[in-house]
């Protein structure tokens, strides 16, 4: 690989989340083509190397999401469904994921993808579990060309699911797929695009909706075939008390202990929400991961996650932003400032503090999604870096810059962001794509899906 040094000069600040939890102050970071070389004060440049300078940033590792479903980008703000629960809201918004085509998840996803990248993500997965009958199967394909477009590292799920109303399903049966074609296309992706290698840029999991809209067999299935190929696992896990009653009421077992009984469980799973448990099912998360989503959780009136126990009890947690039909928005910045307020709300002086919340977005990520070259600066680490600029008027008067980046809230502070080396966000501007006119092409795009859904209804009515 042909050698190309940046050296990011005179940092104010290096927060590393490495093992002693390393701080720097004025130092500065080199890095070769897509690794971070070294980190101290007072590294010379020398001829080739392009020198940025930082003087006055703070410098963090990007910030990793876990759970996402980037299509709802165009689905923000529908009426139809705004101030209503889980299942209601599902239901609600099924009639119009109906209409998803290979150009809306495209543009959905460099819809989130922009938002995730301004407001510091370098590393985001999604979970695209919505597959319309009538429609082109190429959806996840078009969302990895979309992320290697603009320039952010990418987890792929290959979610799905398998059962429809008629089956005693929630979804309608039109956005449903069988089994067998769910497996071979996720045989296909893990075999097209899965990169096992350090410094990957894509990655492939398999990702069963939830237990109320696929089959015992599906999750067993996905699986075996998970971890014949050495690809993760995900889905969503005791979000609401409806999901709760179903597991009781069709496998006779609380949703935890129904993911133990099928060997769900270990540190190839991630669990989205991850709310409705008690003491006992706690303890068997230990190693596992979960992808906390406090606005989501919040919207949809989900309820608290017990994040403070579950990293005693040594789960795994990452913080997630969900997706944007439930955010609505696909600000990392911001759901990282809710996740350290949710957790106070919930256990008061013991709460996490500023730093530990800024860990489990970082490096708790990373480790979530099974990776252990990223989420941390250090030597030999990815080059995923996000400078922050305190200097706004936001942050005058606040003391511990570390503690105001998460308390104060204003997310119009992100001056860079680099993933794997490259310069993705300048001055809080995309350096990859064209923002506005992605902005007008994918509001066309929404606006089509939702006027035909709504002309539709209408007919259905009158
Ligand atoms: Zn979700």
């Amino acid at each position: 690989m042909a050698m190309s040094f940046k050296l990011l000069k005179n940092i104010s600040r290096v927060v590393t989340f490495d093992d002693s939890d390393s701080i720097f102050e004025k130092a500065d970071i080199l890095i070769n083509d897509n690794e971070i070389v070294e980190i101290r004060k007072g590294i010379e440049p020398v001829e080739g190397y392009e020198v940025i300078d930082c003087t006055d940033l703070i410098a963090l590792p990007g910030f990793v999401n876990t759970h996402h479903h980037l299509y709802q980008t165009l689905f923000r703000g529908i009426r139809e469904v705004q101030e209503k629960p889980l299942f209601p809201w599902l239901v609600g918004l099924y009639d119009f994921w109906r209409h998803i085509t290979p150009e809306a998840v495209y543009y959905g996803a460099m819809v989130g993808f922009s938002e995730l990248l301004r407001t510091g993500c370098t590393t985001t997965m999604d979970h695209h579990y919505v597959f319309p009958v009538d429609k082109p199967k190429n959806l996840i394909d078009v969302q990895i060309r979309a992320a290697s477009e603009i320039g952010i590292r990418f987890h792929a799920t290959r979610g799905s699911m398998s059962l429809g109303r008629s089956g005693g399903g929630l979804p309608p049966d039109c956005v449903v797929q069988n089994e067998e074609d769910i497996l071979l296309d996720s045989e296909r992706l893990i075999g097209k695009y899965h990169d096992k290698n350090r410094f990957a840029m894509q990655r492939i999991a398999l990702a069963p909706c939830s237990p109320f809209s696929v089959s015992r067999e599906l999750l067993i299935q996905s699986r075996d075939l998970a971890r014949k190929k050495g690809v993760m696992l995900h889905t969503h896990l005791a979000e609401t008390k409806d999901e709760e009653r179903f597991c009781i009421e069709k496998y006779g077992m609380r949703p935890v202990r129904l993911m133990e009984s099928l060997g769900w469980i270990g540190p190839d799973v991630w669990f989205a929400h991850v709310i409705h448990i008690n003491e006992d099912e706690i303890k068997v998360l230990k190693g596992s991961g979960i992808a906390h989503c406090p606005s989501s959780n919040m919207k949809l009136s989900s309820g608290i996650c017990p994040t403070t126990d579950l990293v005693e009890a040594g789960v795994k947690v990452g913080i997630a932003v969900d997706g944007s039909a439930s955010n609505d928005g696909s600000n990392m910045w911001e759901e990282v400032r809710r996740a350290y307020l949710l957790n106070h709300l919930r256990y008061g002086t013991d709460g996490l503090d500023a730093y530990q919340v800024l860990k489990l977005a970082t490096r708790g990520g990373a480790e979530v999604l099974g990776r252990d070259d990223i989420g941390v600066l250090q030597r030999g680490r990815a080059a995923d870096i996000v400078l922050f600029d305190l200097n706004d008027i936001a942050y005058s008067g606040c003391h511990d810059p570390l503690i105001g980046l998460v308390t104060c809230g204003n997310t119009s502070i992100v001056k860079m962001t680099m993933v794997n080396g490259r310069v993705v966000v300048k001055d809080g501007r995309l350096t990859t794509i064209d923002t506005e006119e992605m902005a007008k092409k994918a509001h066309e795009v929404a606006s089509d899906i939702v006027k035909k859904e709504r002309q539709l209804a209408s007919e259905k009515i009158w």
